[in-house]
């Protein structure tokens, strides 16, 4: 018997090869019908036998392609239209709904060896994809998901391309960025003739200059790794100190001269996403110390884009590939803001005419415990949804200060932005409310409610203020989101113990928090234990030099030792000191558990003053991976009406005590077993008294792999289930996710 279906698919449907393979199926079951683009789905009309109908269906989820995400299939019967006589790919239309749009995705193996084939007609062309890759997301500028909605459109498709453009049986079959030699994009360096481009680039790089190279989703700014001179001047230049600078290497064999590989990190590596993996270095080599200083571990990249290849073609070494911007601003990219911004940092520029119609820095990732952590999540990952367990109103979360995200959501799905950079001044506001714009438009998600921080002076919070008019606004206090956050990322919508752990949030007293222990699940939930406030004089100031905060303790806690631990520092810097904790006058209040780092590694010496955010905490943390002590220190938990405070009092005391007799490296590794220490007993407390027996981690803190490693095997063994982030990061990136819980219907 003979039926009709009109069938809609919702999903990344679009720009992955899905109506060429639909096309393919119904063909070769004798299938009659279309298929079409539209705004957030593709629809089917599909007619023949009912048998083939039903394969037709099966095949439809098994074989899609590669790259396809099927979020949601509707289908329904309908009356035999007339004169249907073929299957057939017919025009996009415009629709409501969702929209999933692809984010971008590295070079395929296929595209890869037609580059390198010299009888292809793409043979080294630099902008070589199809289907199965290539630019997505970065060329979309609105949607159905066609050439004329992409930065494309002002390239006419020569005859070639345009015979592979509309022959179902190539790869090629409606890829969007299609193009090649005649018709394509071109890259040339700025104020030269354009030939012999990557020879140059090669020797401009072995010279030792500073490239800015317009990318996939903006400007690198690239240099030889191995010439130590030129990696000073680039830090020297971008005014970024001592913040790790990332790699890319030409290959795997080279990357595993430098790093331990692992299993999963060398699948993440290779993946369609080929984020910058952090891996331990195992030889240096030729690499030089400043690219990251007091660090072991490297974060590196495989070549992602055909042009990446084709640069290691005249350049065997290893390349610094860091964000085309100044310290932590938005990535840069358009040729004219570059040379206009980066004229003082880059020696040469390399531009392309193939328009980026949305910034994305490269994401940032690790494995430990072999699961996957994003701490930056960017090109590869963003801006595919994250689907959550409840449903909410049209709403868009501002996010945190730094490492800014913001998330636009509605029913069951979130589209997070890429990572944005940190919102401390106009210009940064001023490319993150443009973002905003975009994905309204693109996600056609007009916001009901308004999301942001609960901090009185983020930009963020004014930026909210201005939409009191128009719309609901509602505030979220930071530990609370990173909670929301963790459970939204990992659908859970039971009871959970959450340990939120990070550097400073504005606390709903007040106060600064950052060592919080929630219960709750999605409905509510509840502080019910903290570190024990303590006071840090000095502000802001404090923050960027760990040994005042360490000073502030010592003052307050241990008078009589400030002479014997900080005989080097200003007794003008003390006497303030000691004066305002008197007086209790320019002081903050702080449970920060990152502060209780900062304290520590200031208080052994190792980092007393820093140049990039958690750079006291992560020299602590490296100095602790090279001790195998197992001992911790003792710490107080007091209970006061209900909630817990722990007082790290007899902590420092020991700490102190220890300085004299001990390697810095035991004591380091001693205070970060006691963390986890805290963490264990604590968890064995709560499960005690409320029943619950799953664990959740989130927040800055647990970007700290020694605490991940030596804390989630402990407590597994005590029998909990532990959850820490899987699809967003566990810093500040990551909140704006959690912030969404406030659109809840
Ligand atoms: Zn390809
Ligand atoms: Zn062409
Ligand atoms: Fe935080």
């Amino acid at each position: 018997m003979e039926k009709t279906y009109k069938i809609k698919i919702w999903g990344i449907v679009q720009g992955v090869g899905f109506r060429p393979f639909v096309y393919r199926l119904a063909k070769s079951l004798n299938l009659r019908g279309w298929i079409l683009n539209s705004t957030g789905s593709v629809h089917i009309l599909i007619e023949g036998e009912e048998e083939k109908i039903k394969k037709f269906l099966d095949d439809l989820v098994k074989e899609a392609p590669p790259l396809s995400k099927i979020e949601k299939i509707e289908k329904e019967e309908i009356n035999l239209s007339e004169n249907i006589i073929d299957f057939s790919i017919i025009e996009s239309k415009e629709d409501t709904g969702f929209n999933f749009i692809s984010p971008d995705i590295a070079i395929c193996e296929d595209c890869f060896k037609e580059m390198r084939d010299p009888k292809d007609r793409r043979f080294n062309y630099p902008f070589i994809n199809c289907t199965n890759c290539g630019p997505r997301y970065t060329i979309i500028e609105d949607l159905p998901y066609d050439r004329d909605k992409t930065t494309m459109k002002i390239f006419q498709m020569c005859e070639r391309c345009e015979e592979e453009y509309h022959d179902p049986e190539s790869r090629r079959f409606h890829a969007q960025p299609i193009s090649c030699y005649d018709c394509g994009p071109t890259i040339w360096i700025d104020g030269e003739e354009a030939s012999n481009i990557f020879e140059k680039i090669g020797k401009y790089l072995e010279e030792g200059k500073i490239l800015a190279i317009k990318g996939l989703g903006g400007f690198h700014l690239a240099c030889d790794a191995t010439n130590e001179r030129t990696v000073i001047k680039l830090r020297e230049k971008k005014k970024r100190p001592s913040k790790p600078f990332a790699l890319m290497m030409k290959d795997m064999d080279m990357i595993k001269k430098y790093c331990y590989v692992n299993e999963e990190e060398e699948k993440i590596l290779l993946s369609k996403e080929r984020p910058i993996v952090l891996l331990k270095i195992k030889d240096p080599r030729d690499i030089s110390e400043y690219v990251a200083p007091n660090n072991k571990y490297l974060g590196i990249m495989l070549p992602y884009t055909p042009y990446h290849y084709l640069i290691f073609d005249y350049f065997p070494k290893n390349l610094i590939m860091t964000s085309g911007n100044i310290s932590d601003e938005p990535i840069i990219k358009d040729n004219d803001h570059a040379k206009e911004r980066l004229k003082n940092i880059a020696d040469v520029f390399i531009f392309h005419n193939r328009n980026i119609a949305h910034r994305v820095d490269d994401s940032v990732v690790f494995v430990e415990n072999k699961e996957l952590n994003v701490i930056r999540r960017a090109r590869g990952y963003a801006p595919y949804p994250i689907k959550i367990p409840i449903k909410i109103k049209p709403t868009l979360a501002l996010g945190g200060e730094l490492k800014n995200t913001f998330s636009l959501g509605k029913e069951n799905y979130v589209f997070m932005s890429p990572h944005v950079g940190d919102l401390k001044d106009k210009d940064t506001l001023q490319v993150y409310e443009e973002i905003i714009q975009e994905f309204i438009r693109l996600f056609r998600i007009e916001p009901e409610i308004l999301v942001h921080d609960l901090h009185p002076q983020y930009l963020s919070t004014d930026f909210a203020e201005k939409f009191k008019k128009y719309m609901e606004v509602k505030a979220i206090q930071h530990h609370k989101a990173h909670f929301f956050s963790l459970l939204l990322d990992r659908g859970i919508t039971d009871n959970i113990i959450c340990f939120s752990f990070d550097g400073t949030g504005y606390g709903e007293d007040g106060n600064i928090w950052g060592g919080e222990v929630f219960i709750g699940n999605l409905e509510e939930v509840k502080r019910v234990a903290h570190f024990k406030y303590f006071p840090v004089a000095g502000g802001d100031y404090a923050i960027e030099n760990p040994r005042l905060i360490a000073l502030s303790y010592i003052t307050k806690y241990l008078p009589s030792e400030i002479e014997k631990i900080f005989p080097h520092i200003d007794p003008f810097e003390k006497e303030i000191t000691k004066k305002l904790i008197e007086k209790d006058e320019n002081i903050f209040y702080t449970s920060s558990c990152g502060r209780i780092f900062d304290l520590v590694s200031a208080l052994l010496g190792i980092r007393e003053k820093i140049d990039y955010e958690g750079q006291a905490a992560i020299e602590l943390e490296m100095e602790a991976m090279e001790s195998d002590e197992e001992d911790f220190y003792p710490f107080k938990m007091i209970k006061e009406k209900e909630t817990f405070k722990i007082d790290i009092y007899p902590t420092i005391e020991k700490i102190i005590l220890e300085k004299e007799k001990y390697e810095k490296k035991d004591i380091a590794k001693k205070f970060h077993n006691t963390i986890t220490q805290i963490i264990l007993q604590i968890s064995e407390i709560l499960r005690e008294e409320y029943k619950i027996n799953k664990i959740g981690l989130s927040g800055g803190v647990f970007q700290n792999r020694l605490l991940l490693r030596t804390t989630i095997p402990l407590l597994r063994n005590k029998g909990f289930e532990v959850f820490t982030h899987k699809n967003v990061p566990t810093n500040d990136g990551g909140i704006s996710l959690g912030q969404i819980i406030l659109g809840k219907e």
